[in-house]
């Protein structure tokens, strides 16, 4: 095997190896190749991508020595940009959802970037939003260039340049089927359209998506594998696909679960040797499932967007997994569950009188409150609930003169339930209860399956 020398780290951007997965394809007749982003300087698919932005906005004299790269990003595309803007000699400051892990801001700064913190849990349009925030310090500071990833057309042109040539001569032209997860776009739109062109239309595009993500038709509603997918937040007036995205690329949508798309990526480290992230659970998901359905002279590939080093605290710990209802082993809730009856889960605008009706069939008494959305179809996310009411409280309040059965239900809404996983034990559910509370959320799948009362978790 060659070793390579390079004179730059930006030389180690790209040519990424293909990996049989031999272990979960099996019993599949199409082989499956899995395309390792991970193993790219910066650790993930997005350095081709913050390298072609970076050199496109030189080239077109957005970016002059001395100047300045601004992007919203928490994760990879600022590392990317990062590596790439220090070695070109820019300072690079990167906007940070306040949501994001502490260890992310860390590895920014670590490699150069200045970080600003901002929330992404408003409305697109609320100029405290990150975006906004962004993009108002790329028109202040002199010399500023806002990378833009979602709309930069330089994003998928890095895939067209060398993700999807690559993959058609590591298959010497036998690829027949590319799956990816999308985020801005840029991977799927830029890779899946060089090898439809270069395969005069035979290969097959596949997205890989989460389920309730709008790409693949989904209602928009939170979910818990990051970087990919369309959220919708239920306060946006406006919204638009990135201009990175064009959805005539993608032949159809594998619409994934998070708790499949989770133990998936568990199997390809335990099973593959292969440390990814929750997105490459999500691909290799919908790659098994497209699989499936084909004959041993078909050729898969799917691309592994980053490791899995980042997510040692969520999709790679079993703590984590249990917490949020992904992992059911043991000595579970699962029991007490069943028992609890199904979830009532009242609108954020609903009056005093529409949840007192609703909560009449609350086995609990005691109901999440959730924001307003039209259609939910894949349940309540726990990052959805924003406070929690009682039966008892609005009776009361109605019978002391308090609140009228058409007042809004606002000003009576308590605190959300504490959250329990149905994975964890009765014993920490009753940690997580303490003497504060009165009831808790179980989550399954990271979504309200029901409400436990204290009395239920009792001892004995
Ligand atoms: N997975 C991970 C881990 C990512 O960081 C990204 C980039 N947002 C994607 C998938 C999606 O890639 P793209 O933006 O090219 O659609």
């Amino acid at each position: 095997m060659m070793t390579a020398v390079h004179e730059s780290v930006l030389d180690a951007i790209g040519g990424t190896p293909l990996f049989r997965l031999a272990r979960l394809g099996a019993g599949i007749a199409a082989p499956i190749y899995a395309k390792a982003e991970f193993l790219n300087i910066g650790g993930s698919v997005k350095d081709r991508a913050a390298l072609s932005m970076v050199l496109a906005a030189e080239r077109d004299g957005l970016l002059k020595p001395g100047g300045t790269i601004v992007e919203a990003t928490s994760g990879n595309t600022g590392i990317g940009l990062t590596i790439v803007g220090r070695q070109r000699g820019y300072r690079v400051i990167a906007g940070v959802s306040d949501k994001s892990a502490p260890e992310k801001s860390d590895i920014l700064r670590a490699y150069g970037a200045e970080v600003v913190l901002a929330t992404t849990a408003v409305p697109a349009e609320d100029p405290a939003h990150l975006f906004n925030v962004v993009q108002r310090l790329a028109e202040e500071i002199p010399g500023a260039w806002l990378a833009n990833q979602y709309d930069n057309q330089a994003n998928p042109d890095a895939h067209v340049r060398t993700t999807g040539p690559e993959i058609w001569e590591q298959t010497g032209g036998r690829v027949t089927h590319f799956v990816a997860g999308v985020g801005t776009g840029g991977t799927i739109t830029g890779t899946g359209g060089y090898l439809k062109d270069t395969s005069g239309g035979t290969v097959t595009v596949i997205g890989a998506d989460p389920e309730s993500s709008m790409y693949g038709g989904g209602d928009g509603s939170p979910w818990y594998v990051e970087s990919i997918g369309h959220f919708l937040h239920p306060g946006t007036v406006e919204d638009r696909w990135p201009k990175a995205y064009r959805a005539d690329v993608v032949d159809v949508f594998e619409r994934v679960p998070d708790r499949e798309s989770l133990l998936t990526a568990r199997r390809l480290a335990r099973e593959e040797g292969i440390l990814a992230g929750p997105s490459s659970g999500t691909a290799v998901a919908a790659a098994l499932r497209v699989a499936r359905g084909l004959g041993p002279d078909d050729l898969v590939v799917v691309l592994l967007p980053d490791s899995g080093r980042s997510y040692l605290s969520k999709v790679h710990s079993d703590a984590w997994m249990r917490q949020w209802g992904f992992l059911e082993e043991g000595d579970t809730l699962r029991h007490l569950l069943d028992g609890a009856g199904p979830l009532v889960a009242v609108e954020a605008d609903a009056t005093v009188g529409e949840a007192l009706e609703a909560l009449h069939g609350a086995p609990g008494g005691v109901a999440p409150v959730v924001l307003a959305r039209a259609a939910r179809p894949f349940g309540v996310s726990a990052a959805e609930v924003v406070g929690a009411v009682s039966r008892e409280a609005l009776a009361a309040a109605l019978a002391d003169g308090g609140a009228k059965p058409g007042d809004p239900l606002g000003p009576l809404l308590g605190p959300a339930l504490p959250t329990v996983g149905v994975g964890q034990s009765p014993d920490e559910a009753r940690a997580v209860l303490g003497e504060a509370h009165g009831a808790a959320l179980v989550l399954v799948d990271g979504r309200g399956a029901g409400v436990l009362p204290r009395a239920a978790l009792a001892h004995g």
